[in-house]
């Protein structure tokens, strides 16, 4: 290991001990395995995993990576302190609002599948795209202001997507106060087919998991056949098949129905293809976002290739120690017998550390561009935001010493008749 001398800059000279290179990394999590101590090869391992960031309590992690709801791109970073902010997303150039913090309570409840008939026949033809929510929950989340906000939405499954007490993001579709003027129109940057602020999906920080949301159905609700998500479709089956005649009234005018489809196509291309065009973000106004995204594409996936290589190793930790468990025992068992064992045992365990060694140097280059992103990233966004903030603060001073010197200039000159 590695030491320099930090000299003079300091009254009380101290030792700084550089970082160690990876294959002291190595020795160690073998020497570590070998002796039986996992949990430190383990910790040892988890080092290796975070590069320039200091063991101690008090760390500063660099963030959850939140991904866009529609595209599942990664779109923005939820630090620690971020409680709600509006991202935009380079891929659909739609806008959402993400409201990060701790789940102070949750309420959830199983809802019972029995459909009507009706619906069922629809979804079996294929019409009813929706899925159907297993269980609906209500929870509260405070952000890191203290500001508490609550939201109601379904899951597919009856799993809780989250527990009280965890920290997590939930991206929604934008409220309705965010939007751009463009001459006398207001454009909502709200993704289609979501209603204002309505939750899309949710990031569980503790485990890393993302849970699309579905939209809670209404309160002792059902949905009925005259909503027009469900009318439209069944009417144009029933007037294209044969069953029109078991269940419309023959009497009613086929040009009717045919009209009233037509006006409710007509709706339906404005509501489908044009307005969700016109509510997109400028391609220019996201080409910026763009590039800092990529980059954050990048980052999540080396960071999900460190924690595979991370799962793999820590495996082979087990197994190494497992296979000196094995070596020692034959060893202290001194039979002769067991010597060609001895060498098999052995020649396992080579191949173990070989492995591990070349996992903890992938592990540690990974680790590394990982920081640069970071890096890369924290220049753009904290470090302008900060440079941002000194420069109010500037201001402000420089504000109040011209204000003072106004309002010394203004007084009338007395010294002379002191
Ligand atoms: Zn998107």
């Amino acid at each position: 290991m590695r030491s320099s001398f930090d000299q003079g800059v300091t009254e009380i000279e101290r030792w700084k001990w550089s970082r160690p290179d990876v294959s002291v990394y190595t020795s160690l999590v073998q020497g570590l395995a070998a002796a039986l101590k996992v949990s430190d090869a383990l910790k040892m391992i988890d080092y290796i995993c975070r590069v320039g960031v200091s063991p101690s309590e008090e760390e500063v992690p660099f963030g959850k990576v939140v991904r866009c709801p529609t595209c599942m791109i990664a779109v923005a970073v939820a630090q620690p302190q971020h409680g709600i902010q509006i991202a935009s997303c380079a891929k659909c150039r739609y806008q959402y609002e993400l409201v990060s913090g701790d789940i102070t309570s949750i309420d959830s409840e199983a809802i019972s599948m029995d459909l009507p008939a009706w619906e069922r026949g629809l979804r079996l033809l294929q019409l009813m795209k929706q899925s159907i929510p297993a269980a609906v929950h209500s929870i509260v989340v405070q952000t890191p202001s203290g500001m508490a906000r609550t939201q109601r939405f379904a899951t597919e499954t009856v799993d809780l997507p989250a527990q009280k007490g965890e920290r997590v993001t939930i991206a929604s579709a934008v409220p309705s106060n965010v939007y751009r003027n463009v001459g006398p129109f207001k454009f909502s940057p709200k993704a289609p087919n979501v209603y204002p602020g309505e939750p899309m999906c949710l990031t569980n920080h503790e485990n890393g998991r993302e849970s699309l949301l579905l939209r809670a159905p209404v309160k002792d609700g059902k949905l009925s056949l005259l909503n027009p998500s469900v009318l439209v479709p069944l009417l144009a089956v029933l007037v294209a098949g044969d069953a029109a005649s078991g269940i419309i009234d023959p009497s009613l005018p086929q040009f009717l129905v045919v009209a009233a489809i037509s006006s409710f196509g007509a709706g339906a291309t404005l509501n489908t293809l044009v307005f969700p065009r016109l509510n997109q973000l400028p391609q220019k106004s996201v080409d910026a976002t763009a590039i800092k995204q990529k980059l954050l594409s990048q980052y999540d996936l080396l960071q999900s290739r460190i924690k595979e290589l991370k799962e793999a190793a820590e495996k082979e930790v087990w197994m190494l120690a497992r296979m000196c468990q094995l070596e020692n025992k034959i060893f202290a068992v001194g039979e002769p017998s067991y010597r060609a064992r001895r060498t098999r045992v052995k020649r396992v365990r080579e191949g173990l550390e070989n492995s591990l060694e070349g996992r903890i140097e992938l592990i540690d280059s990974y680790a590394r561009i990982s920081s640069m992103i970071e890096i890369e990233f924290e220049m753009e966004s904290d470090v302008l935001a900060a440079e941002a903030l000194s420069n109010v603060r500037w201001r402000l001073q420089a504000e109040a010493n011209d204000e003072a010197e106004r309002l010394l200039s203004s007084q009338p000159v007395t010294t002379e008749w002191i």
